[in-house]
């Protein structure tokens, strides 16, 4: 037999540990009463791998680490500031930088300064934390993304395009002036990590230069997007990642950015800009919400752990394995008959809970039940993106039907190995073998906002 195929390993080795519990069945089951069936509500020490979220959960490198010594907590002009100005002029193109504490701290002070109450702003599907500021600072969003992206057995490549009609019908209706830019994200975190590809950006945007509209791009994964690029469209299979990267922020005229995502920090972000006017008014808004304009409420070291970060998270053998790791548990799920959205995304493998449960009415509430019995069947803890994130209707009172009922198992960035990896397969499997077995859940206690956080629920009996 000739096999020239090799086994894929993690391209970094461990120096530091963290020890997991493992925990028993009944130890779970006490758990999961205790959170009222609710995976935000669970203790972290009772979970054995948590994929909750990919957000502020990465492992930083040593090169990182080292770099937190070397933080200058100066309140004005410390050096991190200027290493890390440096590091997304180099990797992101944009002239001017206003460091963040988050991602949201950032999409409140672009908000604030481009949007005027009765604007509109269009994007390719919402962000829940990106619309709650644009709706705050008076617009309203809408959602000019293809149609495919709803769909979760459409195999389109890009699922994150904007559909240029959509976006050119709004701007007739309303007018260019009232559109104070176009919002693109890259990947398409809400549509599943679906990428935007490089022609409709492109196409976007000499759309909005016509017409005098920016493009604002959410650049929280704009490396992950850069990957699928690289793998899928035609011309930029021999650039770097890097090289993408540069060309993506090119069609754009500012960011918003979420280091806890991409920048393999555990928090941070930044607003990066073009245009030296709205720079300028964003300068001076970050000193009332975040900090002085060299911190932006950040610690010095934690800009340095970024600048850093940066400059990683463009590496091949980095963004190659991150998206591998995803791909690695999607393709064996796909391989083993469970239901999931395809194709794979970048940060996180969506359970169809929809198909996995076809017995349980979506009143019975199928993703929250399989993200609960996930945790019972292995100590796993995912989320549920489904009717519960949905929300009700503020007229009729009743639940949002939303199509997609799913559970997300969300990868941080170089936490668990290809043995964990293969530990959730076999997990969800062995579930999806017994999942007639598998009964509904009634809530028990609704909050009034964000429910999903923090409602209860009961097993339904018989
Ligand atoms: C997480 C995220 C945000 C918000 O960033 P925070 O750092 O959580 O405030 C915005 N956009 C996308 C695509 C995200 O994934």
């Amino acid at each position: 037999m000739t096999t020239t195929k090799r086994s894929w390993a993690e391209p970094y080795k461990i120096k530091m540990v963290e020890p997991l519990r493992v925990t028993t069945r009944e130890e779970r089951e006490r758990a999961l009463r205790e959170a009222g069936w609710n995976t935000f509500l669970l203790r972290s020490e009772d979970v054995y791998i948590d994929l909750l979220t990919d957000s502020g959960t990465n492992a930083m490198s040593d090169r990182q680490w080292a770099g937190l010594m070397l933080g200058d907590e100066a309140y004005a002009g410390s050096a991190n500031f200027y290493r890390l100005e440096a590091a997304v002029r180099k990797f992101y193109g944009y002239k001017y930088l206003v460091p963040t504490h988050q991602g949201r701290g950032a999409e409140n002070i672009l908000s604030q300064c481009l949007i005027k109450p009765g604007d509109y702003v269009p994007g390719n599907m919402y962000f829940t934390t990106t619309r709650a500021h644009q709706e705050l600072a008076g617009a309203t969003f809408v959602d000019v993304i293809i149609d495919e992206a709803h769909d979760p057995t459409s195999e389109h490549p890009f699922k994150g395009n904007v559909d240029l009609e959509k976006l050119d019908a709004l701007v007739k209706r309303v007018g260019a002036q009232k559109v104070p830019y176009v919002s693109v994200a890259a990947t398409v975190n809400m549509a599943g990590g679906q990428p935007i590809s490089m022609k409709n950006l492109r196409e976007v945007s000499e759309y909005c230069r016509a017409k005098g509209i920016k493009v604002i791009l959410d650049a929280t994964r704009a490396v992950e997007n850069a990957w699928f690029v690289k793998r899928r469209e035609k011309g930029y299979e021999h650039k770097s990642v890097a090289e993408i990267l540069r060309e993506t922020c090119s069609y754009t005229d500012g960011a918003t950015m979420s280091g806890k995502k991409d920048l393999l920090v555990n928090i941070g972000g930044f607003l990066a800009l073009n245009d030296e006017k709205t720079f300028e008014e964003a300068r001076n808004l970050v000193v009332v919400y975040e900090g002085l304009h060299t911190y932006g409420g950040l610690a010095g070291r934690d800009m340095e752990a970024m600048a850093r970060g940066i400059e990683e998270a463009v590496e091949e053998a980095h963004i190659r394995a991150r998206i591998g790791q995803v791909e690695y548990v999607g393709q064996r799920l796909l391989e083993a008959g469970v239901p999931i959205v395809v194709p794979i995304g970048g940060h996180a493998v969506f359970l169809d809970a929809t198909r996995f449960l076809p017995h349980l009415p979506q009143v019975a509430f199928p993703a929250q039940t399989l993200a609960g019995e996930l945790y019972l069947e292995s100590g796993i803890r995912a989320m549920e993106r489904g009717i519960v994130s949905a929300g009700r209707n503020r007229e009729t009172g009743d639940h949002n039907y939303p199509k997609l009922e799913l559970v997300r198992l969300t990868f941080p960035r170089r936490v668990y190995t290809q043995a964990h990896c293969d530990v959730t397969v076999e997990s969800v499997v062995e579930l999806y073998e017994r999942r007639r077995s598998i009964k509904g859940l009634r809530m028990v206690y609704e909050p009034k906002y964000l429910r999903f956080f923090q409602a209860r629920f009961d097993r339904l009996e018989g």
